[in-house]
């Protein structure tokens, strides 16, 4: 971070920035000019806020240089993390993981039928809410438990490690002793205090989605919070951002594939299906992503979309995702990876 000193600043004010900045374990290192002098701070100024040290009277301007996380950031851990889940590898130059399955958990037939068919298509885990966030309290919540059980049945017969969403703090012992990825969703991405259970009492791997309207500083920032609580095994999922286009169900943001690699160590994957929210969108919004570096897709499937109780305009049938899988194993071959 650097401090830029106002001219004929008042000494006062300067010693007690001095002496604060003294106090929070931060050095200090001047560069005097004619017109102001410059402080350039060094050690660990995450726990310094920029905007609370350009209150100070004498302070011209401040810009941070590093940035506000630590454990996220690529600065301080070079190579790629690679989470695993079950055997299942995400990150670095391990083969782009595809998680296929239905938005919610409907019966547990369905989903078995359903984890058999991904599998096939070449998935490497199922997906599938048994707890769902609904705009509407009159809109179908999910089976809750039961539906967590039907997703431990489809494993058992798959051998398909699960991934399905949490919804709150009570929720987490049921996780921990049956998911094996935990989503944590778009909407809760910064339910800070949740963040923090997350960390301290599992180390299970969390999927994290993006908010809908979080910055990507910020989105890293709600990992940061599950890294600093104890939990270091964090993918991060791009879902698509709020924007004016209504065309789309969202807007699909792949830049943040190569700003999130340059900026963090963490895997990164993408959703398309609540990217574009439209079916006939999913497969050139997958193959996008994967041409641009993603290290996994999940994706929306259904066997009935018409019927579905949630998110059927944008579930792919079965045989659609077969297509898409064969057409992103070449791509991702171009870039030298594998599917
Ligand atoms: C989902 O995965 O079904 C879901 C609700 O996702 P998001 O939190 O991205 O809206
Ligand atoms: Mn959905």
């Amino acid at each position: 971070m650097i401090i830029t000193i106002k001219r004929n600043a008042n000494q006062q004010s300067v010693d007690r920035l001095m002496k604060e900045l003294e106090n929070k374990g931060v050095g200090t290192q001047v560069i005097e000019g004619s017109d102001f002098n410059v402080y350039g701070l060094t050690g660990d100024t995450t726990v310094l806020d920029e905007k609370a040290i350009a209150a100070h009277e004498c302070v011209k301007n401040v810009v941070r240089i590093a940035a506000k996380y630590k454990l996220a950031n690529r600065m301080f851990h070079p190579e790629d993390t690679i989470i695993n889940i079950n055997g299942v590898k995400i990150g670095g130059q391990e083969d782009i993981v595809i998680i296929g399955g239905p938005c919610a958990v409907e019966n547990k037939e369905m989903i078995v039928e359903l984890a058999h068919q991904v599998k096939d298509a070449g998935a490497l885990m199922l997906r599938g809410g048994a707890y769902k966030p609904r705009t509407s309290p009159y809109a179908f919540q999910g089976m809750r438990t039961e539906g967590i059980l039907a997703m431990v049945a489809a494993r058992e017969t798959t051998g398909l490690p699960i991934c399905t969403e949490l919804m709150g703090e009570a929720q987490i012992e049921e996780f921990e002793e049956h998911v094996d990825m935990i989503q944590i969703g778009a909407r809760n991405m910064q339910n800070f205090e949740l963040l923090k259970e997350l960390g301290k009492r599992t180390t299970k791997p969390i999927l994290l989605k993006r908010g809908f309207s979080n910055t990507i500083d910020e989105w890293i920032m709600s990992a940061e919070y599950i890294m600093a609580s104890g939990n270091p095994n964090v993918v991060l999922c791009e879902r698509g951002i709020r924007t004016f286009e209504t065309e789309t169900r969202n807007t699909l943001d792949l830049s943040v594939i190569p700003i999130i690699k340059e900026k963090t160590h963490l895997p990164i994957i993408i959703d398309p299906s609540h990217a574009t929210g439209d079916w006939k969108l999913v497969e050139a919004a997958s193959l996008a992503a994967v041409a641009a570096g993603a290290d996994g897709l999940i994706i929306e499937v259904h066997n009935n979309p018409e019927c579905a109780f949630s998110d059927g305009a944008q579930c792919l049938k079965p045989k659609k995702f077969i297509t898409l899988i064969d057409k992103a194993r070449k791509i991702a071959q171009v870039i030298g990876r594998g599917i």
